[in-house]
C-alpha cells in the first residue's frame, strides 16, 4: 500500500490508482494504473461522464511518462471507448495524459519548454525521443494553454504584418505582431491578401475601429487590407525593411564590382612563367560582404581594414556602402522634421550617384514615402521588430524537422506570442 502511495507522489498524478509496477530487463519501469472511479468513463474530447461504448480494439495502451534518473517510465493501462452525447464515440480520457497523445501530461510540460529553451538536439536526445514527435506535442500544449485565441486581439492598436519564408523559400507564413508588446499575435500559413483577410476577418467591428497604424515592407496587399477593413489606419513600412532594400542594393553593386575585378585585374604586368597570381582585388572584395553589411560600430579590425581597402580600391562600391549607412542612419534620429530632411537629403544624393541599382532605390523609397514618414512619426522601434523578427526566423527554423505545418505554426505561437509557458512544477503552483 505504501509502495503504491509512493509511487503515485513519483509519478505526480492524480485519479489515479496504481494496480502493479515492474523492471524490464532493459531498466525500463512499467507502471500499471487505471482511473479512479470518478474518472472512469469520461469522454477524452470533453471529459464528460458518458456510457461505456466498447473496449475499442482492446488491449493495453503506454503512455512515457518522466524518466527516473536513467530509465524510461511507461504508464499501462487498460482502455475502452464511451459514447459522449455531443463527439460520438471517442477513446474514453485518462486522467495523466491529454486526449491522443501517448504521453503523459507532466512529459509533454517538460518537453514543450524545454524545445521552447534548448536547441532541437539537446531536447531530442535528452528526451529520448524524435524531434518530429515534438511537433504534435507542441500543437497539443499550445491547444491547452491558448484556448481562447481571441484574447490577443484584445486592445489592438499599433500592429504590423510580416512574411516569412521556408522551405528555401518555396512556403510562407504570415505573421502579425502587436507593436506595443513586441509579441506575436496571430500567424497563419501562406501570404498575400487572401491570408492577411482571414486575420481582420477575426477582429470585431470595434477592435478594427480601434487600429491605429500597420506596418509591413512594400507590399501592395498591406494598403489594399487597410482600405478594406481599417480605412483610418496609418501605413508604416518596417525600417528594418527599407535598410534591408538597401542591403540588398549595396550586395549587388558589390557583386558587380567583384565581377569588374576578375574581368579587369588591376596588376596588368605581363605574366610571367609559374603558377598565375591570383588578382587581390576582386578577393577582397568577395570577402567583403559582411564588412559591408554590419554598422560600422560593430566592426572587427579586419573588417575595418577591409572597408579601407574598399575606400582607396573601389570609389563606386564605397559610395554605394555610404549611401546604405546614411539610410540606416535616417531611422536613428529622434526628431522627425531632422530625419525627414535627412530623408530628403539623402533621396537627393541618391538620384544623382550614378549607381542604377540605388537609383532604382531611390524611386521605391519616393514611393513608400508616406509610410516612411509616418513610420518616423510613429516611432516604430527597428530594434524591437528585429528582435521579434529574427526570434520568428528562428522558430521556423526550429520548427524545420515537423511534419505538419500546423505544428510550425504552434511552435511560432508558444516561443513569440505572450502564452504563458512554464515547466511542469510552475503549473501546479498556481
Ligand atoms: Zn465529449
Amino acid at each position: 500500500m505504501l509502495t503504491k502511495k509512493i509511487l503515485k507522489s513519483i509519478l505526480n498524478v492524480k485519479h489515479t490508482a496504481i494496480d502493479d509496477m515492474k523492471i524490464l530487463p532493459d531498466g525500463t519501469i512499467v507502471i500499471k494504473a487505471h482511473p479512479t472511479k470518478d474518472e472512469q468513463c469520461r469522454c477524452g474530447i470533453c471529459g464528460r461522464k458518458s456510457v461505456h461504448y466498447d473496449n475499442g480494439r482492446g488491449g493495453t495502451r503506454s503512455w512515457r511518462a518522466c524518466d527516473w534518473n536513467t530509465h524510461k517510465v511507461y504508464i499501462v493501462a487498460d482502455i475502452h471507448r464511451v459514447m459522449c452525447p455531443k463527439h460520438g464515440v471517442v477513446t474514453a480520457s485518462v486522467p495523466w495524459a491529454r486526449h491522443k497523445s501517448r504521453f503523459t501530461k507532466e512529459f509533454e510540460e517538460l518537453a514543450t519548454w524545454l524545445s521552447l529553451s534548448c536547441t532541437k538536439t539537446a531536447v531530442a536526445s535528452l528526451l529520448r525521443i524524435s524531434w518530429n514527435t515534438i511537433g504534435s506535442i507542441i500543437s497539443r500544449m499550445r491547444a491547452e494553454l491558448d484556448a481562447n485565441p481571441a484574447a490577443h486581439f484584445v486592445g489592438l492598436v499599433r500592429i504590423g504584418v510580416d512574411e516569412t519564408s521556408y522551405k528555401k523559400g518555396h512556403k510562407y507564413i504570415t505573421v502579425v505582431i502587436n507593436h506595443d508588446t513586441g509579441k506575436v499575435i496571430w500567424a497563419h500559413e501562406g501570404h498575400g491578401k487572401t491570408i492577411f483577410t482571414k486575420f481582420f476577418k477575426l477582429l470585431s467591428k470595434e477592435q478594427l475601429a480601434n487600429i491605429q497604424l500597420v506596418s509591413g515592407d512594400g507590399a501592395k496587399w498591406i494598403q489594399a487590407c487597410i482600405n478594406d477593413f481599417c480605412p483610418v489606419a496609418k501605413r508604416c513600412i518596417d525600417p528594418f525593411h527599407v535598410v534591408q532594400w538597401a542591403t540588398e542594393a549595396l550586395d549587388e553593386v558589390r557583386r558587380l564590382a567583384w565581377r569588374d575585378a576578375l574581368r579587369n585585374p588591376a596588376d596588368k604586368t605581363p605574366k610571367k612563367r609559374g603558377r598565375p597570381k591570383k588578382d587581390t582585388t576582386a578577393k577582397d572584395l568577395k570577402g567583403s560582404r559582411f564588412a559591408l553589411g554590419k554598422a560600422p560600430e560593430h566592426l572587427t579590425k579586419k573588417q575595418q581594414a577591409q572597408l579601407e581597402f574598399i575606400a582607396k580600391a573601389d570609389k563606386r562600391l564605397y559610395r554605394a556602402y555610404l549611401l546604405k549607412e546614411k539610410l540606416r542612419l535616417v531611422f536613428q534620429c529622434e526628431n522627425v522634421a531632422i530625419a525627414k530632411k535627412e530623408l530628403d537629403g539623402w533621396i537627393k544624393w541618391a538620384q544623382h550617384c550614378r549607381i542604377n541599382v540605388f537609383v532604382e532605390l531611390q524611386r521605391k523609397i519616393r514611393r513608400h514615402y508616406d509610410a516612411i514618414l509616418a513610420t518616423m512619426e510613429h516611432h516604430l522601434s527597428n530594434a524591437v521588430l528585429e528582435a521579434t523578427n529574427r526570434k520568428i526566423k528562428l522558430s521556423v527554423y526550429m520548427a524545420y524537422g515537423f511534419r505538419n505545418i500546423d505544428n510550425m505554426i504552434d511552435m511560432i505561437m508558444l516561443r513569440c506570442s505572450d502564452i504563458d509557458v512554464r515547466l511542469p512544477w510552475d503549473y501546479e503552483a498556481t
